[in-house]
């Protein structure tokens, strides 16, 4: 590392953004930050490990530097909330580039510039290994939070997005390591970008919170059959997906019959889709489903809320199988 502390700090304060709301008083170079606003406020935290949540052997650091700060921004999502100010906290190996870290920081510039966020303050230290600490601040959105406790027996399960994509983008990124002249075909690409590159879905959480039908929300970090039994788990209900509904992109069938990975595994466990799952009650359906279409969204119907607990996946008609919390954890 040949950068100082001082220089890095200056970098980054350039890069901060100022969020076009009022509330910022003062952002980095002091001891703390001062805002305002009005709230009710969301905060949220994470930890990126390097070799655990990322592998910088295959993340090109611009994208890293924008997946750090769309992971956080994917919980503000989660709530319906309006994200506004993150603070960040990195420690940076000695033998880290200045070229990777401003490649790294110029992600996190564009994040910020995207969602209209303001950077306002962290931490930089020297360390072994590079971690990556982020915390997000968003606003309530003014029809309130979307809870995992609100789920209600009759209600509609949803996902916003496909799902598998991120889990089989990262089998293909390892399958290159070893296989590096076979070449990435171009219709993996969407899937490779998935996991590089996600999206977090602000916009979708915000229009579903206004709708007033949706009773319960999460994102799928963890995939979802772990992500749904959390909401089954606050909301003391259970939930029944079936295997035929659930979306994927077109091109998982070719990788997992190239790759010889289970597709329903990446569609169920795989994680880091950061697509929202969510419940809405009975006779909203099409409503929500209409909102999201005004977007150039769809939002995919892949089951219903039961009394009882636990989760269960029907894989052929009246045939059931529980597989609550075997999605995929880091720590499990
Ligand atoms: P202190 O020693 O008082 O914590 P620092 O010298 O560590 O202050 O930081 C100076 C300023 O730079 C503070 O406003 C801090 O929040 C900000 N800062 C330091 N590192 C980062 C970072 N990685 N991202 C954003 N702001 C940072
Ligand atoms: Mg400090």
């Amino acid at each position: 590392m040949t950068l100082s502390e001082r220089n890095i700090i200056e970098h980054i304060r350039k890069i901060a953004g100022r969020p076009s709301v009022q509330g910022l008083i003062r952002g980095i170079g002091d001891d703390c930050s001062v805002f305002g606003g009005p709230g009710p406020w969301l905060v949220s935290t994470d930890m990126l490990v390097d070799g655990v949540h990322f592998n910088r052997d295959w993340h090109p650091p611009r994208l890293l530097g924008r997946k750090s700060l769309a992971v956080n921004l994917s919980d503000i999502a989660a709530m319906g909330g309006i994200p506004r100010y993150i603070l960040l906290s990195v420690s940076l190996p000695p033998g880290l580039s200045s070229e990777w870290l401003f490649q790294w920081l110029g992600g996190v510039a564009e994040i910020l510039s995207e969602y209209d966020c303001a950077l306002i303050g962290g931490d930089t230290v020297t360390g072994s290994e590079l971690n990556i600490s982020v915390t997000v601040l968003g606003e309530q959105h003014p029809a309130g939070s979307l809870y995992r406790s609100g789920a209600g027996a009759g209600d509609t399960v949803y996902v916003s997005g496909v799902l598998g994509s991120s889990a089989a983008g990262l089998a293909i990124l390892k399958h290159m390591e070893h296989n590096a002249e076979q070449g990435l075909k171009d219709t993996w690409q969407t899937l490779v970008d998935a996991h590089l590159d996600p999206v977090p879905q602000i916009q979708t959480g915000q229009i579903l919170c206004a709708s007033g039908w949706v009773t319960s929300m999460q994102d799928i970090s963890d995939g979802l059959a772990t992500d749904l039994s959390h909401i089954c788990k606050e909301s003391a209900v259970s939930a029944l997906i079936l295997a035929e509904k659930l979306p994927n992109h077109p091109v998982l069938d070719d990788v997992c019959e190239a790759l010889n990975i289970r597709k329903l595994d990446c569609i169920l466990r795989g994680g880091e889709d950061y697509q929202l799952v969510f419940t809405v009650r009975k006779g909203g359906e099409k409503t929500v489903e209409d909102l999201l279409q005004g977007q150039g969204k769809t939002a995919y119907p892949i089951g219903t809320i039961e009394k009882g607990r636990g989760l269960f996946l029907e894989k052929s008609p009246g045939i059931r199988q529980e597989i609550t919390f075997q999605g995929y954890e880091h720590l499990a």
